[in-house]
């Protein structure tokens, strides 16, 4: 059985990571989206609250779950006894910081490798920070959230 993990802040997830997570549930038998408990940043959304926005956007994809993690990627990676890491790309500013990681992680682990897959042209512009920059400023996020997530992010900011 192969299974894989998706790593990242997801705050919030958007269509962009929507996307990546379906087609990365195509390759694995199994993936689970672990989303990052980092108490170095400031993030506008809990863990709790993120991994719940996941949980719904996912619900109907059979073979992914969600949960939260601490600590390293391949440390994760190892506890769900998986051997892919997937990571979006969008642009090459992306590329630099991936390539690092994938090989650190690569010296961290040898039995896990890192999965590339290159955004949909639709959302190659679309993050989480932007999402919320133009959220605070109450433009229209419709197109870059679902629409729980865009209330969710309309809560915070109202
Ligand atoms: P991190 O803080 O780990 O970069 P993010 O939530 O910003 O966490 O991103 C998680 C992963 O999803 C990263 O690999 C990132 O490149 C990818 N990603 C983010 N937005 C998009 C998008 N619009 N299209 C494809 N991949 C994306």
């Amino acid at each position: 059985m192969l299974r894989g993990i998706y790593p990242g802040s997801f705050d919030p997830i958007t269509y962009g990571h929507l996307d990546i997570i379906k087609r990365a549930a195509k390759f694995v038998d199994h993936l689970t989206v672990g989303v990052l408990h980092n108490p170095a940043k400031r993030p506008l959304f809990s863990v709790e609250e993120r991994v719940e926005m996941i949980r719904q956007s996912i619900k109907d994809i059979p073979n992914v779950s969600v949960e939260a993690f601490s600590g390293l990627s391949v440390m994760f990676a190892k506890q769900k006894n998986a051997t892919v890491i997937v990571r979006g790309l969008r642009a090459v500013t992306d590329f630099e910081y991936e390539l690092q990681m994938a090989q650190t992680n690569r010296v961290l682990s040898e039995g896990i490798d890192t999965l590339f897959l290159t955004t949909a042209l639709d959302y190659a512009y679309l993050s989480s920070t932007n999402v919320r920059e133009v959220a605070c400023f109450q433009g229209d996020i419709s197109k870059f959230v679902p629409p729980f997530v865009e209330k969710k992010i309309k809560e915070k900011y109202s």
